[in-house]
């Protein structure tokens, strides 16, 4: 069985960073991921990691998908950002709002993640495919989940191509989405995002910040094995790949992985998945 994949992977801060990033993607790219993809540290603090890294992707003759938040940010500076990007081959963007960080006061010229679509389309034209984020179990920020759905219906409708959700351990959620997003007419792919389980504590704490639900019964267990790293490592494993077996099943036309640039987990869930 083929899966379309495509790869996360945050910009680097040390030059350690950065040799264990490149052995990382060397090892992923066996997959033969349909892009790998670079996050984007809101109010443009990695703007210069970010595009480092995507333009060594590009050069090793992979697709690079540089993530690009417009909070904070001006049309001019955004501008600048596009041209470095179709300037070095750059065909495909991830656009979001992102979250101002924090002591950060201003919003700049940009509000909600459509307005970013529509500046690139404007801008650019037809020259990026644009993902968006969306959100299965909802964004935490958001009043209502029909006002979310709305949210992401202007979204795709101000012109972008596909669409990652965030991470999620609840398979029902995503398919709930989906069928609610083509009520809406909504028709591109919505590709669910999957975060490979390599301890818990850390997962616990960002999951209750980006509003992911670790379910109750994962939680306890993961609870239960204490500092066992293997145990953890074993069930994660067995979670994640049986929520890729479900999603793929049920119709996910590929899978995102949110690999935190460590090969081994992705490489082990692929594998479990084709067995290959
Ligand atoms: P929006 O789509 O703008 O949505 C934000 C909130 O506003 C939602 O509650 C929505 O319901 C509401 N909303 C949206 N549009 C409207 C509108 N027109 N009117 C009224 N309300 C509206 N963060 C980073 O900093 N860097 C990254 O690289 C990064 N990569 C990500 C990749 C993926 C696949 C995902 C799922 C998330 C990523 N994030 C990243 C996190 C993201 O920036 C945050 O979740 C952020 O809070 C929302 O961004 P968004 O693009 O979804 O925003």
């Amino acid at each position: 069985m083929k899966t379309e994949l495509s790869i996360e992977f945050f910009p680097p801060q040390t030059p350690e960073g950065v040799e264990k990033l490149r052995a990382a993607r060397a090892r992923l790219a066996v997959l033969e991921p349909e892009f790998f993809s670079v996050t984007y540290g809101a109010g443009g603090s990695t703007r210069e990691r970010t595009f480092a890294a995507v333009k060594e992707i590009a050069a090793e003759g992979h697709q690079a998908a540089p993530h690009l938040s417009c909070i904070g940010s001006t049309r001019a500076s955004l501008r600048e950002i596009l041209g470095d990007y179709i300037g070095a081959g750059i065909r495909r963007v991830v656009a979001l709002r992102g979250d101002l960080p924090s002591g950060m006061a201003e919003t700049g010229e940009f509000r909600h993640a459509n307005e970013l679509v529509e500046f690139i389309r404007a801008e650019t034209g037809e020259h990026f495919h644009i993902e968006v984020a969306a959100y299965p179990e909802w964004h935490p920020q958001s009043r209502a989940p029909v006002d979310d759905l709305a949210a992401f219906a202007t979204k795709i409708k101000a012109g972008a191509d596909s669409a990652i959700t965030q991470y999620f351990y609840n398979a029902d959620a995503y398919f709930h989405f989906v069928d609610a997003a083509r009520a809406l007419g909504v028709d591109v792919p919505i590709i669910p995002g999957i975060m490979p389980i390599n301890g818990f504590s850390k997962l616990a704490r960002f999951s209750d910040a980006c509003g992911a639900e670790l379910p109750r019964w994962m939680r306890r267990k993961f609870e239960g094995f204490g500092d066992d790293t293997e145990s953890i490592r074993a069930f994660g494993l067995d979670v994640v790949t049986r929520l890729c077996e479900r999603l793929l099943r049920g119709g996910a036309p590929g899978l995102h992985f949110y690999s935190m640039n460590q090969a081994e987990l992705t490489l082990e869930i692929h594998r479990r998945l084709t067995g290959n």
